[in-house]
């Protein structure tokens, strides 16, 4: 069955809430919350009149940027491995289209590498992510979970890793990224590395990228819709790993874009190749909303804590993850029996939006939820550049 995003499903209950009059506080939504840098919505705004239709995989010098923002993060990149599209879940979509086999998972990850697979038919092997960080699965029960999966039949032969993470706000150190994809080059798998949120790592020195270590078969996917906060304007790249295994899932996405969205929009693009070239504009606005997430998230997590959860210490992006395990008993006689039911509570009793962790694939009977915290920035877009501006978030 196709179901609708769990996101965007708790974001409609949202917005009918606050249409009915309730003042609601939205925690659960991946946006970034804050505003466009009025150099990079000057470069859209000069671009308007860019009206033909562009290249299925982004125009030359769009590629370039998207090469030149890998290179200068120590991944050299060839222009020709790098594709545009109308946002990197396009573009998830589109390669767990074109490579065979099943999926494995960490657990909990975002909402729509399942869904997705669910979509182009293939199964999932969810494996546990280590109690330090997130995005990766636990290498002690990687192995393990490959060897049972072939046992029911599946047929695991890719690998998502979310460096950093959605859900659980952590940044995966190199020894573990280095880890699991020992275990992925013995076991031949293809890993398709979702860096989106790398850019927003407090801790930037601890990442490491997978196509690093295994360059002819990582594919990493970024985008502009969270470092910029640009999720609406759908901007979303790929880098293709070099060699045939990139040339020939290249030519099946390829084959899959000029399909269904033709290309990103060329206003876009030019935008795109503004951010990219990373003028110091954009460093200083994406430094500024690095260091004003880290606030919120840190804040948002001792107050969390002092609540009596559990929940590691955010390290990048806007998400923290707490664990309401240890306030069973008083939950369950209030009648509240798993984090889905403490989300919904929480929204109709107090006006809170946050996402169940049933949704990123974790047990229905966890007290898991994400706290995205994007609305605590400012009701207004004057309180979000003032919070933005601030030395002391
Ligand atoms: N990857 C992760 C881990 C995300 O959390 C999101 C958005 O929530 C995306 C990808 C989607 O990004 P885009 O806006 O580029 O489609």
């Amino acid at each position: 069955m196709i179901k609708h995003s769990a996101t965007l499903a708790v974001n409609e209950k949202i917005s009918a809430l606050r249409a009915a009059g309730k003042p609601v506080l939205h925690l659960g939504f991946g946006e970034a919350g804050l505003p466009v840098l009025p150099e990079i919505g000057a470069e859209l705004a000069s671009a308007a009149g860019q009206n033909a239709y562009g290249p299925v995989v982004g125009s030359a010098s769009a590629r370039a940027s998207v090469a030149g923002y890998f290179t200068r993060r120590d991944l050299p990149t060839d222009p020709e491995q790098a594709i545009l599209a109308p946002g990197s879940k396009a573009l998830l979509y589109a390669a767990l289209a074109a490579l065979p086999g099943d999926l494995v998972l960490p657990t909990p990850s975002w909402v729509t590498y399942a869904a997705q697979a669910a979509l182009v038919g293939k199964r999932v092997i969810g494996v546990p992510v280590p109690g330090e960080a997130g995005g990766v699965p636990d290498p002690a029960l990687l192995e393990p979970a490959l060897a049972a999966a072939r046992r029911e039949g599946a047929d695991p032969k890719l690998l998502v890793l979310t460096l950093p993470d959605n859900p659980t706000g952590t940044a995966a150190g190199a020894d573990l990224v280095k880890a699991v994809c020992e275990i992925a080059d013995r076991h031949g798998l293809v890993i398709i590395s979702d860096e989106i949120y790398r850019d927003l790592t407090y801790v930037p020195e601890a990442h490491l990228s997978p196509a690093s270590l295994l360059p002819e078969r990582t594919i990493v996917t970024g985008g502009l819709s969270k470092s910029t906060a640009l999720g609406g304007w759908r901007v979303g790249f790929a880098r293709m790993p070099a060699g045939e295994l990139g040339r020939s899932t290249t030519e099946r996405i390829v084959g899959i874009a000029s399909e269904i969205w033709s290309s990103l929009a060329m206003p876009m693009q030019a935008a795109a190749e503004f951010v990219l070239s990373e003028p110091t504009s954009v460093t200083d606005h994406v430094a500024a909303c690095r260091r004003l997430h880290a606030a919120v998230s840190s804040a948002v997590h001792s107050a969390l804590v002092e609540a009596g959860a559990e929940c590691r210490t955010p390290s990048a992006a806007f998400y923290v993850y707490p664990d309401f395990e240890q306030l069973r008993p008083e939950l369950t006689s209030a009648g509240i029996r798993t984090g889905a039911e403490l989300a919904d509570a929480l929204l109709d009793n107090h006006g809170v939006g946050v996402l169940a962790g049933e949704h990123f694939g974790d047990t229905p009977s966890a007290y898991r939820f994400r706290v995205a915290s994007s609305l605590l920035y400012g009701e207004t877009e004057d309180q979000r550049w003032q919070a933005l501006r601030s030395e002391n978030p």
